[in-house]
């Protein structure tokens, strides 16, 4: 019956991934066929941004140097005063760079080129979230991706380790929240499948040699695949719980994302069988034991406690997810989720 069709779309994006490939960027702008170009870069980019400024030379129209997380649309209304007469954006960064550049794009219908230093992989999706008076509201189309999204391994030779950690789990969580996802198909199972196990595989390696060129480009490349896993299906409970957590007590992104992961694995995973078992296959029988491990190894806040959230207003939060919850593979009953949060209290 119909209900046995998978439907699978893919957006179009060309994706370059290797050492040196941030070299290309002036390239590819001359590819999408643009003259003046803004170029957003995070100040942890500074390096990078002034090597692809020289290369753009008198195509630079402006520079902006000040993206911030969650994309407030006061910062963007500075950015988008810096580019008046540019005609592509080029963002180097974290998401919080990559969100402006979107931010732009939809203002303007400029073409973006992504070239990402952590592993959040807001480069692959075509979702914009941005804040205005502490409220975030979310758009989704596909003018809001990046065409084209430059991956360079040396770009991250330099990511503190507690980035490195954080990040890698944040982009572990698209894939496992993918595996279990309503809308995963073949595609998606396979992506994030192979990006799991490359993240549990690189990342112990990376953390032991932060600077190591091959460990960080397995890493990259698996967070590539893991953020067309997030583009491409639902988020469930570890997401929501992000989102409401996230936005109720303005927790640090990848830091709390390494604090869910393990808890609501444990949580879903009795009812996610082949999840489980494409988990085991990449991470060995106890996928929540690996996972619980990176995240424990964290030197920063591993516990809500130590973010300072408050411990009373739990069950408030537990109800709010449990009142209207992403689609999850067990239904997040408020008492569970009242538990599951104290465990992470
Ligand atoms: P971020 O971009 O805010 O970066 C965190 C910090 O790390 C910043 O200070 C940044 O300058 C620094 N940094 C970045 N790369 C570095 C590197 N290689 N070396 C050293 N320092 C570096 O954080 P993030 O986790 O990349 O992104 C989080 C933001 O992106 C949030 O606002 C989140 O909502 C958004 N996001 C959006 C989507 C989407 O699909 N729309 C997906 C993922 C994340």
């Amino acid at each position: 019956g119909a209900d046995e069709v998978v439907v699978h779309e893919t957006l179009p994006s060309r994706v370059l991934i290797g050492p040196g490939a941030s070299d290309l960027v002036a390239d590819e702008v001359a590819r999408t066929g643009a003259a003046r170009v803004l170029l957003v870069a995070a100040p942890s980019a500074a390096g990078p941004a002034d090597r692809i400024a020289g290369a753009l030379g008198a195509r630079l129209a402006a520079r902006f140097d000040r993206p911030a997380p969650h994309t407030p649309v006061a910062v963007t209304a500075r950015a988008m005063e810096a580019a008046v007469g540019a005609d592509c954006v080029v963002a180097v960064g974290g998401g919080s760079a990559i969100g402006l550049a979107k931010a732009v794009a939809a203002r303007t219908g400029m073409p973006q080129v992504a070239v990402p230093t952590t592993y959040a992989g807001s480069e692959m999706t075509p979702v914009l979230g941005e804040t205005e008076d502490g409220v975030k509201t979310t758009r989704r189309s596909p003018s809001l991706a990046p065409g084209t999204v430059v991956y360079d391994p040396r770009l991250t030779l330099g990511m503190p380790s507690g980035l490195t950690r954080t990040s890698a789990m944040n982009a572990l969580a698209h894939a496992v929240e993918a595996l279990w996802a309503p809308d995963a198909t073949m595609v998606t199972d396979a992506l994030a499948t192979e990006a799991a196990g490359g993240i549990l595989d690189a990342l112990p390696e990376v953390l032991a040699d932060p600077a190591g060129p091959a460990g960080r480009a397995r890493l990259q490349s698996a967070a590539w695949l893991a953020g067309i896993c997030l583009a491409r299906t639902r988020m469930g409970l570890h997401h929501q719980l992000a989102h409401v957590l996230g936005g109720a007590f303005g927790l640090p992104h990848a830091e709390l994302h390494t604090m869910l992961l393990a808890h609501v694995m444990a949580f879903n995973l009795p009812s996610a069988p082949a999840a489980s078992a494409r988990l085991a296959r990449v991470a060995g029988p106890d996928p929540v034991a690996v996972v619980a491990a990176l995240a424990r190894e964290h030197r920063g806040p591993t516990r809500l406690s130590a973010l300072g959230v408050p411990r009373e207003r739990l069950p408030e939060m537990a109800r709010r997810v449990a009142a209207d919850p992403y689609p999850n593979p067990r239904p997040p009953d408020a008492d569970a989720v009242a538990e599951l949060l104290d465990a992470m209290w």
